[in-house]
């Protein structure tokens, strides 16, 4: 066997199974596309499963791909084994109800004995306990040796998920020798040490299960292999693991050149080394996908990675920002294959950037304040980490809680996650109602709302309730009472929404016998509700019993609008498929703003479908129910939302007809009809893999309609028509007579051109054995002089002329040759080149005819009269 560099042997497995008839597949990208069912493509299969359940018909029946995988399972192995990375690339040949195990077996040792020429007597193969067909084909029909064939349970070589297909695997591995093993005398293929390496595996899936274990054949058995590229390249290269073969070495290199600590000096260090150099592959490539950092879904497994590798750059001393530096490295060894990383770059850098700023700024505290918290733990003799301590990594310090509980770990120490859990929905309770402007308040002030009960909020059911004032804020300082001006009132209870969720707060009034407040914003922190209000006639006083109404008008097209923006969640993922998530959102009474992960701008077609799909759901006058329950409960129930541990103990879900569930605290409308219309107003990008849709529903739709009437009455008066629909009509024939009158104003142009012919061919002087013209024009275009310069040339073909034009500003000279005059030596071209330098301009062009720009229009008398001679001086 020959060492082949690993993008070498990509392009040799691909072309092999082409040869073999199999339809080459670029990888598809890492963010399953209609497929719910995992958060990212671990294997070659996962982007084709609904070709092999029949769902979608292949395009062809034997097709082989080179997929981009992720593996956060696996990663804690990582760095640790030879044979782990988060990210890695599987080779795979798939046969969809075509070929089975005898053709599966037949090439795949073909390729690695004959292509590769990996040595027979290194190679073991695994099969399932009672797959003899399997059994016969290796050690009959290929001729493996049978002491190199291991049975093995279903636990190693079953593939099985849930009921469905299902089948047997064969696994072939590596012996790579007795240094690379655990020494035990039971070591063997399936020993989960770094002796025998597996790294083919070929599924057959041949049985169908029924869910109760009970197993039938299927008529057309398919086939599934999965080859660790990075795995083999380690065979075919000699070398120790993953991480040393060609091009991820050279990403590993280049950290270790930055952390000044060189590779193979010292176990612990390389395992940093190594793991570092799998976490920025993966991050590039998650990126590079559209995920972004966020601490839930993706972006958790994205920024999990990110901060465990900037941790890892800490133990081994890097203090400055390095991770995005490296990112260049990481697109430069995939440029050939994955090109994507390169044009994406600049992108990809800031990400990482931005989320290593983000953990830096307080990596080096929360280290050393987690290493006190466990050695005071280990002193106390407690087992665990309590959920406060925990939970203050997370909040102050950026530490995901898999990072606290691996360091923990690595001291025996356990988490206590229950209380992070309830931390953390409290803590998400304040942030959403962090917002309210209270930063002016004084501490007393703001030390008030933390000893006040919670608001009890009506307003999902009410819009008037009966209040009392709790306490009254004058420019920050409570007060007990007011009469006039700007101030912050707080009640028992309300019906104004407070601004949270993307919804803005309510408006409205405050009223009592004598009494009316304006209510002009309502925040929410901490659970306490801040009315913000701007008037006042009468007074009020802490203790007072008032009546507070809500404007409904402006909450009925807030409602309206929160809505549509649930409808427009399940239509875009309906539409485009269900990698879309919502980003971020922004409700108000007049739009509705909803950004969502989508790599592409929306087509007209698909921004179409979506509008006319959200509207197909208003008319069916769909049913809102909103419900409180568990978040168990509602995960069951299928509602929107990636359960980690964002939720508290309740959680409230909204549900529209059966199109669309979601965990929300907004308010709503109860039917969808209540919508009206919505309508599209704009698609836009707001960062890379992130759009934007603005809206609008009910009466913002016709005030739409209204300004896109005044807009058509606007431009029938402009065009001078009676009728709108004669606009179009208008339009058009105002562009041809313009483009008659363009002809015209040519074809006279060219008349003038014409004209001056003979008056400057009648001027030429003799130039040697040629002819020239040299002359400043007037009132004529770069396009009339470029004919008249070919009209000269053509019409004496010893001439050289040269004519400056003067046109909007620009000054340019135009230069022909005539055949004969380039036949002397002439070159318009270079004529050019040396009289728009007199001019301070530049240009050149062809041997017959050139164009130039002129420079200082001050000089093109004299950069004229230079032509003579250089003209004379180019002639042979
Ligand atoms: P292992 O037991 O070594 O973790 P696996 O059984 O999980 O492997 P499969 O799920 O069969 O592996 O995946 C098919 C192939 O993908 C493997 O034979 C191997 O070459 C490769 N592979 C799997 N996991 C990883 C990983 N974390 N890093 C690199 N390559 C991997
Ligand atoms: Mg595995």
């Amino acid at each position: 066997m020959k060492w082949t560099s690993l993008n070498d042997i990509r392009e040799m497995y691909l072309s092999f199974f082409e040869s073999k008839g199999h339809l080459r597949h670029k990888s598809f990208p890492l963010v399953p596309i209609n497929d719910k069912s995992i958060l990212l493509i671990n294997a070659g299969m996962t982007p084709l499963k609904k070709y092999f359940t029949g769902e979608l018909e292949p395009p062809r029946h034997r097709m082989t791909t080179c997929q981009k995988c992720i593996r956060t399972p696996d990663i804690e192995r990582v760095g640790i084994t030879a044979r782990h990375g988060t990210f890695f690339e599987m080779l795979g040949n798939f046969s969809f109800g075509d070929y089975f195990k005898r053709e599966a077996i037949t090439w795949a040792w073909e390729f690695i004995t004959q292509k590769l020429e990996l040595p027979a007597d290194r190679l073991w193969v695994t099969i399932y306990l009672d797959d003899d067909e399997a059994y016969d084909i290796w050690a009959n029909e290929i001729g493996v040796d049978p002491s190199h064939i291991v049975r093995l349970g279903k636990e190693d070589n079953f593939w099985e998920h849930g009921s469905g297909p299902c089948g047997p695997c064969s696994e072939i591995h590596f012996d790579r020798g007795e240094e690379f093993g655990c020494g035990s005398p039971d070591c063997k293929p399936g020993c989960d040490c770094d002796r025998f390496m597996e790294f083919w595996n070929l599924v057959f899936t041949q049985f169908d299960n029924d869910g109760n274990g009970n197993y039938s054949r299927l008529a057309k058995p398919n086939i599934d292999t999965g080859m660790g590229l990075e795995r083999l390249a380690c065979l075919m290269q000699g070398v120790n693991n993953l991480f040393e073969v060609d091009t991820v070495r050279n990403i590993m290199n280049a950290i270790s050149e930055v952390a000044g600590v060189k590779y193979g000096a010292d176990p612990k260090t390389d395992i940093s080394l190594r793991v570092i150099t799998d976490h920025i592959r993966s991050t590039a490539f998650l990126i590079s996908d559209g995920v972004v950092p966020s601490n839930e879904g993706r972006g958790y497994v994205l920024r999990r990675l990110l901060r465990r590798a900037a941790r890892h750059g800490r133990l081994l001393g890097i203090k400055e920002l390095f991770l995005s530096d490296i990112v260049d490295i990481v697109a430069h060894e995939n440029l050939t294959e994955y090109p994507e990383l390169t044009e994406k770059l600049a992108y990809i850098k800031k990400v990482v950037r931005t989320e290593e700023e983000r953990f830096a700024a307080t990596i080096d505290a929360g280290l050393s304040i987690l290493g006190n918290m466990i050695n005071d733990s280990l002193r106390a003799g407690r087992a665990s980490l309590s959920g406060e301590d925990i939970f203050k990594l997370y909040d102050t310090f950026g530490f995901p809680i898999d990072l606290t509980r691996e360091i923990a770990e690595e001291a025996k120490l356990t988490l206590d996650e229950d209380r992070f859990k309830a931390l953390m929905s409290e803590q998400r309770e304040r942030a959403r109602s962090a917002r309210a402007n209270i930063s002016g308040w004084s501490d007393e002030s703001k030390g008030l709302l933390g000893e006040l009960p919670k608001t009890e909020f009506l307003g999902y059911d009410t819009d008037t309730c009966e209040a009392v004032v709790r306490a009254i804020i004058v420019d920050g300082e409570a007060v007990d009472e007011i009469t006039e001006g700007e101030f912050s009132l707080i009640f028992d209870r309300t019906v104004f929404y407070g601004e949270s969720g993307g919804q803005v707060g309510d408006t409205g009034t405050v009223t009592d016998a004598d009494t009316v407040i304006s209510v002009a914003d309502t925040k929410k922190t901490d659970g306490v509700f801040v009315h913000v209000c701007s008037t006042a006639i009468g007074d009020i006083k802490v203790g007072d019993k008032v009546t507070l109404a809500i404007d409904k008008t402006r909450r009925a097209a807030i409602r309206r609008n929160h809505s549509s923006a649930h409808l427009l969640q399940a239509a875009l993922r309906a539409v485009l498929g269900s990698h879309v998530e919502q980003a971020g959102s922004y409700v108000d009474a007049d739009i509705v703003r909803f950004d969502f992960s989508h790599f592409a701008a929306l087509t007209d077609h698909e921004l179409a479908a979506v509008e006319a799909l959200v509207n197909a759901h208003i008319l069916l006058g769909e049913p809102v129910t909103t419900t409180v329950t568990t978040p168990d409960e509602a995960k069951k129930m299928g509602a929107m939302a990636l359960f980690s541990e964002k939720y508290g103990s309740k959680v409230r879900m909204v549900k529209m007809g059966e199109f669309s569930t979601e965990l929300c605290g907004g308010t709503h409308i109860d039917n969808t009809a209540k919508i009206g219309l919505f309508k599209i107003i704009s698609e836009s990008s707001v960062a890379a893999g992130v759009r934007r849709i603005e809206g609008t529903t009910g009466l913002g739709v016709l005030r739409l309609l209204g300004e896109r009437d005044a807009l058509i009455s606007d431009a029938a008066r402009a065009l001078k028509v009676a009728n709108t629909a004669e606009i179009a009509k208008r339009s058009a024939a105002l562009t041809a007579e313009l483009h008659d009158a363009k002809h015209e104003i040519d074809v006279l142009n060219s008349k003038i051109a014409s004209s001056k012919k003979d008056e400057l061919l009648a001027g030429a002087s003799v130039c040697g054995s040629i002819k020239l013209i040299a002359k400043q024009t007037e009132g004529m275009t770069l396009d009339i002089v470029r004919t008249l310069t070919d009209e000269l040339k053509d019409a004496d073909s010893s001439l050289v002329a040269i004519l400056s034009v003067s046109c909007d500003g620009k000054h340019n000279y135009v230069c022909a040759c005539g055949r004969d005059a380039v036949a002397h030596g002439a070159h318009a071209g270079n004529i050019l080149k040396a009289v728009s330098a007199v001019s301070g301009g530049k240009g050149g062009g062809r041997p017959d005819s050139a164009t130039s720009g002129a420079g200082d229009a001050a000089k093109i008398p004299a950069a004229l009269a230079a032509a003579s001679d250089i003209v004379s001086a180019m002639l042979k």
